[in-house]
Parts: structure tokens; C-alpha cells; sequence
């Protein structure tokens, strides 16, 4: 409950306890009053009847009975009746005198009553129970009358002779004084109903108006389309969850965007729904199933105990489900496939948003390896406790202009002058320390953090190319080629310094298997068809294979640093060396060896017939490029 809320419920309970305070009180006083009225009447009834009583006694001797004596004595009678009939008031309403016959009967004797007025010793039903008892303890009684219409109550006086009762009197009070009570009572209780109907009412209306607030909160928090979670839900699930405790599981429909082009909107909207549906199927009532984007769903799978790992198990009969489900939309079948990519361990992560990131880029890793398939992270280790960067940091160092290269030479080695560049990227850390690469480009492998760093080197180096007008080579992966967006940049960055284009040497290094190699090669001959030379990176390690030559249009290879770095020594590694040179220079291929780091093995590379060089022995990279070196290159150049 929010404070106000809080403050609200408070008000409102403090009235409503005030109200029925006072209504407490109300009714307190008119119970009093009754009481009080009640206990006056009485005392005048006792009054009343000792004065009668009285009376008889003067008649009554050891001899006769007082029934004995008023069945004789009519005129007595008369005379009685009228001195008691001066009592009847309308609160008084009746006042007669009985006696218990032999067989047990209450008889009148005397009747003072102006209405309904009883005949001697006519009989007249009582409570016998209470009349006995004026027999029987030979004292007063007060009789409640509830039963009996407009008697409220009833004194009763025995009389006694000789220590016998031989009569008992009675008076009855009408209701007449606790109806004037009641109504004078009537109109303030009134509106205390008014007040607690009222109240009654508003309780009503809040408590409708909670239910549309519950509903509709239900409603902001769930996707109207597949009926699971929306991101509102997320943010809120976010704030109360503990990131131990779950697996991140990240799902993507494959190619869905043919099914809207071949089939229509409609079907889309169909196959979405049945796909959360099935994803609904396969978790537990513990996890929850989010749609993160159009076609994205985020899963977040509870562990039971912290090594639980529901993931592995749920992802794979998910994927299989799904794969050999046919999906009819009116009579047509449609087939698809989902890709999958999880975060296993979200809490070795700064917070769940980038555990969430990481799951996306193990779906995007899962897309680029041909779709259908679940990524797991089991491979990647936490970058908490290490040097590594975290992704924030990389992106606050890009927005904050601290990325910047370091330019290694690359040097003719028969010259031995040089003739170009490679723009190695750097990161400016906020205490000024500069950061190597392998610190920070992993963390971002594969988030739109990577895709900014790219743009900006490719800036920095066109700004490098464009003041002293010599070649420079930067870095990307085939799969960067392969990336649209990334590509996107690169050639948006070229076309802006298309005159400078053909200086940017691309150095391209294999880090996956690509299986696109048909848009891999047309989007090299475009970047060609700009001037861009394209150079094929640390060849002879890996992943590299020769079959790529074909395939692709190379300009240059660097043979692999692990290869020059051995060759002194190693027969198999001068071997490797000697063969991709031959293999180059039928190709007609340039060779640039890498790692030359002292003059044994330049010697040994430039005899092999390897034209360019890079190494510590050659040149170090360094954070400005050397004037005297520009200087020669500028003249050149331009001879
Ligand atoms: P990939 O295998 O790489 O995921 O390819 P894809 O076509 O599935 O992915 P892409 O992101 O290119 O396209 C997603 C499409 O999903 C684009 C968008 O029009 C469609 N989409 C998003 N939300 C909805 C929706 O609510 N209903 C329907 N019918 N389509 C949607
Ligand atoms: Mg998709
Ligand atoms: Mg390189």
C-alpha cells in the first residue's frame, strides 16, 4: 500500500469508528433513560400498591379471608374499584387485584381498569409462573411484559393476612413512555442509519473501484495479443526477483517476417499466439514468460536449488516442439523454427538488464550459426571479478571520447621502410590508463556497444588517412560483414570519405564458421568496389583454411603471429610459412608476416619471399605515427 493510500485508509476508518462511537452513545441514552423512567414508575407502582394494600388490610381480620370479605360486600367492592381507578392514568393502564383459586386459577377480585375491566372472580390468564412466586416468597415482583400488546411492565403486590397471601395487585405501565422515549430517540437514530447506509454504499463503490484497479492493472502488465507479460511486467518483476535464482532464456521465431510477407499479418498474429502458447505449455506455473519484442520472448526460469538447471532441458523440448508442429492458418500449414539463447548464471552479471543482453546475444549468436538452434553460456565465464571492462564502461568510454589506436607500422622488408599502418584500438581508462583490446572486446561481442566502438575507429582511422594520406588497416571479424548493421556502418562511414576509401585497408579475421559465404562475397565486392583493400588476418592459425581464397577476393594475407614467432626454431612452422608463401605468390597474393621480432627471423621471412613485415623488431604501435616516417611516405606517395 502506498503512504497515501495508507493516510486515506487511516481517515477513513478513524471516521467510521467515530460514527459508530457516537451512535454507542445514543443508543447508551436512551437504554438509560428507559431505565431510569422504568425505575421511577416502579417506585410510584410500589407507592401505589402498599397504599391499596393498606386499604384491604383495614378490612381483613384473623376470621375471614379477603376473598370471603369482598364476596359478601359488593358496595366494598365499588368503593375499592373507584379508589383505584383514581390511579389509572395512561401509563397506568390497568389496576386489579386477584386471588389464586383451590385449583390453582388467578380470579379477579377487584378491577380499577376504565377499559377491558374484569367481573368478580372472572378468571384471567397470567404468567403463572411469576404470580406464584407472590404466593409462594409472599414479596413483590416486576414482571417484563414483551408478549403482550401495549404492557410494557407489570408490578405485582401480594397481599397478605395472617402470613398468607390471599391476593396479589397489579399494576400495568403502558408503553406509552418508552414509545415517547423511542421517538424522541427515533430521528437522531435515523440518521445514524442514513450514515451507515451511506457508509455501507462507499465501502461498495471502493470495493468496485479496487476490483477495475486490480483488473486493470492485470491488463497494463499482460500482452493483449499472445496474453503473456509485457514489459511493464518486467520492470516491476525486476525490482523483486534475485538473479540466483533464475535462468534467462531468450526466444526468437525465425524468419518470421517471411511468414507476415507470405501469408499476411493475420497468420503472423496467429503463429505468435500459438507460440506463446506452446512456451506457456512447456514452463513451470514458478516461471515467467514476457514478450520482450514482436516476435521475442523472454523467459525466466526458476531455479529450484541454485545448481538447478531447468534451462537445458526446457529450451531443447521447446525448440523440438515447435519444429515438428505444423500450424494451420485456414487450410494452410505453416512450419517454423525458433532460436534460443540463454544466460544460465544471470547473477554473475552487474544487473539482470545485462544478463537479459547477454541471453540476446547468445540468440544472436544462435541466428548467425543458421537458426533452430539454443546457445547456452555455459562457455563464457563471469567478467565480474577480472580486468575485463564491463559493457557500461566501454559505452560511457566510447560517449566520453576515450577510444582511441595505436598505429603499427608495417614495414617493406627489403627496404625496410614503411608503407602502412594497422590501426590497433585502444581504451582510455578514466584514470588515464590505456587498455588493450582483449580487456574490453569481448564483453562486448555481439551487443550495439560493438557495433558504436566499430563506427568509431572507422571515424578515427578516415581522420588518420585523411591527415597524412597514408594507407591504414583496421580490424573486424567476416561475421561483422555479415552483420547488417555493422555492415551498414562500415560502408556509411566509407561512402562519407569515398576519396580516402581506397587507403582503409580491412583486416578480416575468421572467428566463426560462416556458412553465408555468397552474401559474404558480394558484400567484399562491394566494399572493393570503393577502392577498400580487403587482407586476410592471422592466416595459418584457427579457423583459417584455404578454400577462403576461393571463395573470397583477398588482396593480402598476414601470416599468423604463432608461425613467425617459432620459425627460428621450428621445422613444422617454417614449413607451414614456406608453403603459404608459394600458395600467395601464385595467387598473386601479398604476404605480410606478423611477430617478426628480431632480425634471425626478419632475415628468415624476407628469404622466404615474404615482402612485408609487422613486428616489435620492426616497429611498436604507437599512439601517434612518427613525422619523419609521414614525411617520407608523403613524398612517395605522391611521386
Ligand atoms: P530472424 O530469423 O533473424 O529473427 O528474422 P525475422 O524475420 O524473424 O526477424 P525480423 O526482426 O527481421 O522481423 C520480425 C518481424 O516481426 C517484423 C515485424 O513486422 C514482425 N512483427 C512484430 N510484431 C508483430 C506482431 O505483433 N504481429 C505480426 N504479425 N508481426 C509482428
Ligand atoms: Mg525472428
Ligand atoms: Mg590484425
Amino acid at each position: 500500500m502506498r503512504p497515501i493510500n495508507g493516510i486515506y485508509f487511516l481517515l477513513f476508518t478513524s471516521i467510521i469508528l467515530s460514527i459508530v462511537y457516537l451512535h454507542y452513545g445514543v443508543t447508551q441514552t436512551h437504554t438509560k433513560l428507559t431505565d431510569n423512567f422504568e425505575k421511577v414508575f416502579v417506585e410510584q407502582a410500589g407507592q401505589f400498591a402498599t397504599n391499596i394494600e393498606n386499604e384491604l388490610s383495614s378490612l381483613l381480620d384473623s376470621n375471614k379471608t379477603l376473598y370471603t370479605v369482598l364476596k359478601e360486600n359488593p358496595s366494598i367492592r365499588e368503593d375499592l374499584e373507584r379508589g383505584m381507578s383514581f390511579l389509572v392514568t395512561p401509563s397506568f393502564k390497568y389496576v386489579y387485584l386477584l386471588y389464586r383459586d383451590s385449583r390453582g386459577k388467578y380470579r379477579y377480585l377487584l378491577d380499577g381498569s376504565r377499559e377491558d375491566k374484569g367481573i368478580f372472580n372472572q378468571k384471567l390468564d397470567v404468567d403463572k409462573q411469576k404470580w406464584n412466586r407472590c404466593y409462594e416468597t409472599g414479596k413483590d415482583q416486576i414482571l417484563m411484559q414483551k408478549d403482550l400488546d401495549g404492557l410494557w411492565v407489570t408490578y405485582l403486590k401480594p397481599v397478605v393476612n395472617q402470613e398468607r397471601v390471599e391476593g396479589v395487585i397489579a399494576i400495568d405501565f403502558s408503553t406509552s413512555l418508552p414509545t415517547t422515549i423511542a421517538e424522541a430517540t427515533k430521528p437522531i437514530e435515523n440518521i445514524f442509519l442514513y450514515i451507515f447506509a451511506a457508509i455501507g454504499i462507499l465501502i461498495l463503490i471502493l470495493l468496485y473501484q479496487t476490483i477495475l484497479n486490480i483488473r486493470t492493472k492485470k491488463e497494463s502488465i499482460l500482452d493483449p495479443l499472445t496474453g503473456t507479460y509485457n514489459r511493464n511486467y518486467l520492470k516491476h518483476f525486476l525490482k523483486s526477483i534475485n538473479p540466483a535464482r533464475y535462468q534467462i532464456m531468450m526466444i526468437d521465431i525465425d524468419h518470421f517476417k517471411k511468414i507476415n510477407d507470405n501469408f499476411g499479418h493475420k497468420a503472423g498474429d496467429m503463429i505468435l499466439q500459438q507460440v506463446a502458447q506452446t512456451i506457456k505449455e512447456e514452463v513451470r506455473k514458478e516461471d515467467r514468460v514476457i514478450r520482450f519484442g514482436g516476435e521475442e520472448f523472454l523467459v525466466f526460469l526458476h531455479k529450484k536449488t541454485l545448481e538447478c538447471s531447468a534451462a537445458q532441458e526446457i529450451s531443447f523440448r521447446l525448440k523440438e516442439r515447435i519444429e515438428r508442429r505444423t500450424f494451420m492458418y485456414e487450410d494452410t500449414p505453416i512450419h517454423i523454427t525458433v532460436s534460443i539463447g540463454i544466460t544460465s548464471n544471470p547473477e554473475h552479471f552487474k544487473d539482470v538488464p545485462e544478463a537479459i543482453k547477454h541471453a540476446d546475444e547468445m540468440l544472436y549468436i544462435a541466428k548467425r550459426e543458421g537458426r533452430n538452434k539454443i546457445i547456452f553460456d555455459v562457455h563464457k565465464k563471469s567478467v565480474q571479478n577480472s580486468a575485463q571492462k564491463s559493457i557500461s564502461e566501454v559505452k560511457e568510454a566510447i560517449e566520453n571520447d576515450r577510444i582511441t589506436c595505436y598505429y603499427q607500422p608495417i614495414v617493406d622488408l627489403e627496404s625496410a621502410k614503411t608503407v602502412k599502418y594497422e590501426a590497433l584500438v585502444r581504451m582510455i581508462d578514466t584514470d588515464g590508463k590505456i587498455i588493450a583490446p582483449y580487456l574490453f572486446l569481448d564483453t562486448i561481442a555481439y551487443t550495439s556497444v560493438y557495433s558504436e566502438l566499430t563506427k568509431r575507429i572507422i571515424e578515427i582511422v578516415f581522420k588518420q588517412i585523411k591527415r597524412h594520406r597514408i594507407p591504414i588497416s583496421i580490424n573486424l571479424n567476416l561475421s561483422d560483414i555479415l552483420d547488417n548493421m555493422i555492415f551498414a556502418i562500415i560502408t556509411d562511414e566509407i561512402q562519407r570519405n569515398i576519396d580516402l576509401a581506397d587507403r582503409l585497408i580491412i583486416e578480416l579475421l575468421e572467428n566463426e564458421h560462416n556458412s553465408d559465404i555468397e552474401n559474404l562475397r558480394n558484400r567484399l565486392i562491394e566494399l572493393k568496389s570503393y577502392g577498400v583493400k580487403i587482407s586476410i588476418d592471422d592466416f595459418g592459425s584457427g579457423f583459417s583454411n584455404f578454400s577462403i581464397f576461393q571463395d573470397l577476393p583477398i588482396d593480402t594475407l598476414k601470416i599468423d603471429g604463432s608461425l613467425i614467432k617459432d620459425i627460428e626454431t621450428s621445422k613444422i612452422a617454417y614449413t607451414i610459412t614456406e608453403s603459404i608463401v608459394l600458395f600467395a605468390r601464385k595467387l598473386d597474393i601479398e604476404c605480410v608476416a606478423e611477430f617478426v621480432h628480431n632480425e634471425a627471423v626478419r632475415r628468415i621471412v624476407k628469404d622466404l619471399g615474404v615482402t612485408l613485415g609487422q613486428g616489435y623488431h620492426l616497429g611498436k604501435p604507437e599512439p601517434e605515427i612518427e613525422q619523419k616516417t609521414l614525411m617520407r611516405m608523403a613524398s612517395e606517395i605522391s611521386a
